[in-house]
């Protein structure tokens, strides 16, 4: 490990409450890990009955939308704009879920329930090849089993059996 900083070879410290950390001798600094932060969605229209499950480009199973935030960007931010970029349209309200840590890509996936706008939706096509609106159980049914989506939804469907 080496110094993002600096370039410097890191050595481990003891850090009080953290553990061991990297730690830069030259910066004289620790060096805490860096992640990837992205947003996983859980779509739904005004009333709360359908989700809205994203089929990606070459791929079979469908998926959550989701995508990373920017770099100095906030969540809030970053919500309305992938939704607007996917789907062309607006949010009318979010609620924040739960997170899970998702290894194989190095990113703290945090999952929101969003509510959008009634309006046809203008799909890019690049990414996401098919936008299905299901309702609950065809979403269950549906999503790619075993997966950090599957557990996110079945966490969104019981939630909005009460309304967010
Ligand atoms: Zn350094």
């Amino acid at each position: 490990m080496y110094c993002r900083e600096c370039g410097q070879k890191l050595s481990l410290r003891f850090c009080e409450n953290e553990g061991l950390i990297p730690y830069c001798g030259k910066c004289e600094s620790y060096m805490f890990p860096q992640f990837s932060i992205a947003v996983s969605m859980v779509v739904t229209n005004r009333a709360q009955d359908k989700i809205l499950l994203a089929k990606h480009v070459d791929e079979d199973d469908f998926i959550l939308f989701a995508g990373y935030i920017k770099k100095s960007e906030s969540v809030e931010k970053a919500i309305p704009r992938e939704i607007k970029e996917e789907l062309g349209l607006d949010v009318v309200k979010a609620k924040y879920m739960s997170s899970k840590y998702y290894a194989k890509k190095d990113v703290l996936m945090l999952n929101f329930i969003v509510v959008v706008e009634d309006r046809p939706i203008k799909l890019q096509e690049d990414e996401v090849s098919e936008a299905r609106w299901c309702t609950p159980e065809e979403a269950i049914d549906l999503i790619r089993k075993g997966t950090t989506a599957e557990f996110f939804l079945t966490n969104a469907v019981k939630e909005l059996k009460r309304k967010i």
